[in-house]
């Protein structure tokens, strides 16, 4: 018996082992990762570690015991190089081959490079792992003036710590709004003045053209010629998924491995999970969605654990997220994108607000912000189909609890 091997020792593989375990799988299982050291979480890189209230050893998944004690063999700072689909073994840049019953794939996202000359200036960071965090780190105790190339949820997060430690920052966005592909219009308006409020800058519609340096960066120029001061700029403007395993080895790729219902590729021996895979969705009306969330990641591998455990069922997991920007707390259930109709619930003004998105007649997510109850109770509804109207929604007197709980 080979076992299965897993690409990626991220949030997704990391699960999909411990999730083996937990439904019986007594085989081998191997994790190859080609970061160092044992499986961490991203989330708090943008948040508490940046802030020195966390250290790497509190980012662990698990403590180092864990992965004897569970047999689960973490081959860390190994990269896969390619898939030998017909002889079922994985081809390492050290030139061993893992043969498998079973490969995940695993692999996560990277960073999108900015297609600017300068963007690989001294001063000029990205986001992505603990090393990227470290750099980070490190570079924002000596800043002056930070600028953020990107309004999405890395760099809201970043803007929300440099406010917090007083150093002045500007936020540059090609789009009219922060967040515009993530959420509604209503919540990105509410998420733009609390970061206003605590000193944030916005310079919305504007296209970067090149960093200035000449060997750190000293300013962001902007298509029309103006030029933004800073002595750090992160940027962050999405992630690209790691499918060129896949690609390469043949599998079908369409933005991520696409995968069925059940998150397996078309060849039977070989599932994707986590931020890398493309994946058909009863949240979506049945079409292919790419999610980069904790919660994908961790329910995508207790669906392919389950499976692989001998108890098959398809990846309907509700999608959920959550974002921490300074004082605001941000959950979204569902998926929002897009709607047709939005009502909120909750006055704005008191900080604690939920807009309640529809599509076609029926509930397709809900964003809270500072609502964690209603986050609860949409995660609810959504898991068992019960949609109230906008009109119940958006009053403060119908019990959507009770609706829930059915
Ligand atoms: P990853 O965690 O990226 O793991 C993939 C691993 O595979 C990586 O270590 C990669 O190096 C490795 N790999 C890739 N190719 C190969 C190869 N060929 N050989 C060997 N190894 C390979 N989500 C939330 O829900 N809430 C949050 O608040 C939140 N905050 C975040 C903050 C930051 C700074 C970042 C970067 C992400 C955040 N996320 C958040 C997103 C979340 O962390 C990801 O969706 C999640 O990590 C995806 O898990 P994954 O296992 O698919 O990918």
């Amino acid at each position: 018996m080979n076992g299965i091997v897993v690409v990626g020792t991220g949030q997704a593989g990391f699960q999909l082992g411990a999730s083996l375990r937990e439904n019986g799988y007594a085989g081998p299982v191997t994790l190859v990762g080609d970061e160092p050291g044992l499986p961490y979480g991203r989330p708090p890189l943008s948040k508490a570690y940046l802030l020195g209230k966390t250290d790497a050893a509190g980012l662990a998944l698990r403590p180092d015991a864990y992965f004897a004690e569970h047999r689960l063999t973490i081959r860390a700072g190994e990269r896969a190089v390619a898939i030998d689909r017909a002889a079922r073994r994985l081809l390492l840049a050290s030139g061993e081959a893992l043969a498998y019953d079973h490969l995940v794939l695993a692999t996560g996202s990277r960073n999108r490079p900015l297609p600017v000359p300068g963007a690989d200036l001294a001063g000029v960071h990205q986001l992505r792992t603990l090393a990227d965090a470290d750099a980070l780190k490190a570079a924002l105790a000596e800043a002056r003036a930070v600028a953020v190339v990107g309004a999405g949820f890395i760099g809201l997060e970043f803007a929300a710590i440099c406010a917090q430690k007083g150093c002045p920052v500007t936020v540059i966005e090609g789009l009219d709004r922060p967040l515009a592909r993530s959420v509604s219009p209503a919540m990105a308006a509410l998420i733009e003045t609390s970061h206003v409020r605590a000193g944030t800058r916005f310079l919305f519609g504007r296209a970067v053209s090149g960093l200035i340096g000449p060997d750190r960066v000293r300013a962001v120029a902007l298509a029309e010629g103006h030029e933004v001061a800073a002595d750090l700029v992160l940027v962050g403007i999405g992630i690209l998924p790691n499918d060129d395993l896949a690609r390469a080895a043949g599998l079908r790729v369409e933005n991520g491995v696409a995968v069925d219902a059940m998150l397996a590729t078309e060849d039977a021996a070989i599932s994707a999970i986590g931020d890398c895979a493309s994946v058909p969705s009863p949240h979506a009306g049945g079409a292919r969605v790419r999610i980069e969330s904790v919660q994908n990641a961790v329910d995508g591998a207790r669906c392919v654990a389950a499976r692989l455990a001998g108890r098959p069922a398809a990846f309907t997991a509700v999608p959920w997220f959550w974002s921490d920007q300074g004082p605001l707390k941000l959950q979204i259930a569902g998926l929002c994108q897009p709607h047709d109709r939005a009502v909120r619930r909750g006055d704005p003004e008191s900080g604690s607000v939920s807009v309640f998105c529809y599509r076609a007649g029926r509930l397709a997510g809900v964003e809270s912000l500072n609502r964690p109850a209603d986050h609860m109770i949409a995660r609810r509804l959504l898991q068992t189909g019960r949609s109230p109207t906008p009109e119940q929604a958006a009053d403060p007197g119908f019990d959507l609890k009770a609706l829930a709980l059915g």
